[in-house]
């Protein structure tokens, strides 16, 4: 299976062409700055455009520069992409900020090779970033790019294996255009994004319709073959707002790990028992502290990428005991108002956004 070489000219010509006329605007496509591309595509990864649209703006408003990136506190940086998931790209970011200072004098690398050292930085980043940022033939594989290719070869084996995810790899070398790298590369993400999406490719408005074999055997709907979907397993965390004296208790989570170096509010998995109990366990395990006059406030349900969270949300008071830190890498009592200065794993926003609600309406009472 492969391209003929009339095919592969027709796609590259068209796809540019098609690009070229139909690319949304997007900020880090004005003056293709490294910098800005470098941030745009590790926000990009498992997210869409239009999330990561608002995230962007607020980053380069807070972050103008590498040296500004480098230098920044660490919470600044979560709080800047808190909601966005995966926070280790968070923090790579900040270590390839500093290695740029360090190694490259502030300049962001041009050579695919440096790129692919930088932490964070895989096989599809380094090439994105050196051919977008600066026009240098490599080749990309994304999701995107797999929808594309495996429809325009009808391509009905599953894709997420690994030797035919290096056929990809193949595939793509062989479409790029050497000359135009950048707008066939961003050409090809655009395409899967606009017109060839996952459900309901738009073919009738499609500029490589005629050299796609999927739509002439009209098996588009059932291409691309991602085997079978990983089932997320179901946990329940309880999780308290514990008060004392007009403040609320959070903990920073330790920096290796699962949204490392974010805030929280203590708490943890439910066991055999009930969600109330669980949190006076937990509690009293992770702070050595005894609370009262537990009350379930709310119940959140979350998905992360292999998880499905029922989170059991209560609220407590402070009650006895001097509180030693088993997990968590610090801690503090603060302000309701205070609450929004940390940066949170998503779920605990959705509750920092009900208990401290915008003026005029009060605030989580305070005993
Ligand atoms: S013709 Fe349809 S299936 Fe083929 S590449 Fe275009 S949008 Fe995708």
């Amino acid at each position: 299976m492969k391209f003929s070489k009339g095919n592969t000219l027709i796609i590259r010509k068209s796809l540019i062409r098609w690009f070229q006329k139909n690319q949304r605007s997007l900020p880090w496509r004005k003056k293709y700055d490294p910098y800005e591309v470098w941030i745009s595509e590790i926000m990009l990864q498992q997210t869409q455009v239009t999330t990561v649209l608002p995230y962007f703006e607020r980053w380069m408003k807070k972050l103008p520069t590498i040296q500004s990136v480098a230098e920044a506190e660490e919470d600044v940086i979560l709080k800047l992409w808190e909601g966005l998931g995966y926070y280790t790209r968070a923090r790579n970011l900040q270590k390839t900020a500093r290695i740029i200072m360090e190694q490259f004098s502030g300049h962001f690398p041009d050579q695919y090779d440096d790129i692919l050292k930088l932490p964070g930085i895989g096989k599809y980043t380094a090439g994105a970033i050196t051919s977008i940022a600066f026009n240098k033939p490599y080749p990309i594989v994304d999701g995107n790019v797999i929808r594309v290719i495996a429809r325009l070869l009808n391509f009905r084996k599953n894709t997420r294996l690994p030797e035919n995810v290096k056929k990809f790899w193949k595939w793509s070398e062989e479409l790029m255009s050497h000359s135009d790298t950048r707008s066939f590369n961003q050409g090809m993400m655009e395409l899967g994004a606009l017109i060839c999406k996952p459900q309901n490719p738009d073919c009738p408005n499609c500029p490589l319709q005629k050299t796609c074999k999927a739509y002439e055997k009209k098996t588009m709907d059932r291409i691309p073959d991602r085997g079978e979907k990983l089932k997320k397993i179901p946990i329940k965390v309880a999780i308290a707002i514990i008060k004392k004296e007009g403040k609320i208790f959070i903990q920073k989570r330790p920096r290796k790990g699962l949204m490392g170096g974010l805030w929280e509010f203590p708490g943890g998995k439910v066991k055999k028992e009930t969600p109330k109990k669980a949190i006076e366990r937990e509690i009293n395990e992770e702070l050595g502290i005894r609370i009262k006059n537990i009350k379930k406030i709310k119940q959140i349900k979350h998905g992360y990428t292999k998880f499905s969270v029922d989170l059991y949300c209560y609220s407590a008071n402070f009650d006895k005991g001097e509180i030693k830190l088993q997990t968590a890498v610090d801690g503090k009592w603060v302000t309701p108002e205070q609450l929004k200065k940390y940066p949170f794993p998503a779920a605990n926003v959705k509750l920092i956004a009900d208990i401290t609600p915008s003026p005029p309406k009060a605030a989580l009472p305070l005993t």
